[in-house]
């Protein structure tokens, strides 16, 4: 008998992971209710859809008060850990665990209390500020080569409660802090910290904490693989981890040498031979940061047994989403990328750091993030920079303090034609050989309904742009 038979269990929140959640409990005999802070037409559909497949309880317009006699609670991502529902059931005592913590467990023996039985698939799990759903797509192409049936799953599509009921030899799995401060016995393989720079402090309350939810990552027997560049991430892994580097590799490194990546963790003697598993070129699109995330992807793919040659031709296969450094146009010698997805400053650093000389497309959202390290780091490179959003003025103030001859011109607009502005202001500061670069390190829903759509309103007034020249 299934150890879920019989519990009542709370589901916070009508998303994706928690539907997901509240079917799966509900076919293992749980007595689930959902609830729901919300409530409009789209909500009311999947509850009433939930209510007659899965049996399910939901309750819409109220995410405060805590269900009648829950004995575990199945949180989502949005939900902070204050939230009263939450609160309520810390104070009761009542067991929360995030969607992740929940796959986990209905993967190692169907039932409630976390205990392994070892038939199920391993997870090679990453996590970090930036750079997450990129690696995680690499290294499933590079299992993939390898013959392995694997899958990219979390925060990049698949729910992980779907996954891991699916046959697979092995899962990439894509863990975010949110997901991980709610994980408890959760361990992967081997597992991989990309990097910590200061992001979602509201939800997580500190630097720290959001530090320490990212260290999860790494249980008691994972391979334990570290940023070496990245202070956090070393001192996350602990002494014995394994690590990668953008510089030449010391023994249980991977790394580069010329125009090679190269491995010296994973291989019979580290102390003597490195071994070559791609060229710098099959990086793609080619950008510092890219080739850490492909390290990263190597490096786990190298834990679990994927040979060198496979780790090449999962790159070469590998095809990167959309808004993510994506060449839109060259016009009048000046490259226009689109970056879209760089929605904090450590992402806006990184890409900043892959061009010469960039005329910086930049506002938004910052979310209480501050600008002051991105914009000394890439003083030097700016040839002018166009502001846009709500957070804009911030944005000024650090470049009127740390790059204050470089020319800024402010879009204070919000209508559909401000992107025909922007670009087209950019495009008068920009110079042959330059790179005109959205990157705004905001989120973009002061403007537009996600970064994708802020991306592809950067790309139609850039094609816009080329057909008037
Ligand atoms: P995530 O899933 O963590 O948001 P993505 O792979 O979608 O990561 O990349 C988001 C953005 O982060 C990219 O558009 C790029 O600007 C930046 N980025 C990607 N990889 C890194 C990295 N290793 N270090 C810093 N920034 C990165």
């Amino acid at each position: 008998m299934s150890g879920w038979q019989g519990r009542s269990v709370c589901v916070a929140g009508l998303g994706v992971s928690g539907r997901a959640a509240a079917r799966v409990l509900a076919e293992r005999g749980a007595r689930v209710t959902v609830v729901e802070a919300r409530d409009d037409d789209a909500l009311r559909e999947h509850a009433e859809r939930l209510r007659a497949d899965a049996g399910a309880t939901v309750r819409l317009g109220d995410g405060d008060t805590l269900p009648e006699g829950a004995d575990l609670v199945v949180t989502s991502p949005g939900w902070r850990p204050d939230a009263p529902l939450l609160s309520a059931a810390a104070a009761a005592g009542i067991e929360i665990i995030g969607e992740v913590e929940l796959a986990w467990r209905l993967a190692h023996d169907g039932g409630a209390d976390g205990a392994a039985d070892g038939g199920a698939a391993p997870w090679l799990a990453l996590t970090g500020t930036n750079g997450k759903t990129t690696t995680v797509r690499m290294l499933a192409c590079m299992l993939t080569a390898a013959g392995h049936r694997a899958v990219a799953v979390g925060n990049v599509g698949t729910p992980i409660v779907e996954a891991v009921l699916d046959k697979h030899d092995v899962l990439a799995v894509e863990l975010s802090s949110y997901q991980l401060h709610w994980s408890s016995t959760v361990a992967p393989y081997a597992a991989a910290v990309l990097n910590v720079a200061p992001d979602h402090i509201d939800w997580h309350g500190s630097f720290d904490a959001y530090a320490a939810a990212k260290g999860r990552i790494y249980a008691p027997g994972t391979v334990a693989i570290v940023n070496a560049d990245d202070p956090v991430s070393a001192r996350l892994g602990g002494p014995g981890a394994k690590g990668f580097t953008l510089g030449t590799p010391a023994p249980g490194q991977l790394g580069v040498v010329e125009d090679l990546l190269v491995d010296r963790a994973f291989t019979p003697d580290p102390r003597r031979e490195a071994v070559e598993l791609a060229e710098l070129r099959d990086v793609r699109p080619f950008a510092p940061h890219n080739v850490a995330n492909a390290l990263a992807a190597a490096a786990l793919a190298r834990a679990f047994g994927v040979p060198p040659e496979a780790v090449r031709e999962g790159l070469r296969a590998f095809t990167p989403d959309p808004h993510r450094i994506a060449h839109v146009a060259t016009v009048d010698g000046v490259d226009y990328i689109d970056d879209s997805k760089a929605t904090n400053p450590h992402a806006a650093a990184a890409s900043l750091a892959s061009c010469r000389s960039a005329v910086w497309i930049a506002g938004g959202l910052l979310k209480g993030a501050d600008v002051d390290d991105l914009v000394r780091s890439c003083a030097d490179r700016l040839r002018g920079v166009v502001l846009l959003g709500a957070d804009r003025a911030r944005i000024a103030e650090a470049l009127a303090r740390h790059a204050p001859d470089v020319p800024v011109v402010d879009v204070p607009d919000t209508d559909t034609g401000a992107m025909d502005r922007v670009v087209s202001a950019a495009a008068g500061l920009a110079r042959p050989g330059d790179t005109v670069l959205l990157a705004p390190a905001g989120a973009s829903f002061d403007m537009f309904a996600s970064y994708g759509a802020r991306g592809e309103a950067f790309a139609a007034a850039v094609r816009r742009l080329a057909e008037g020249r």
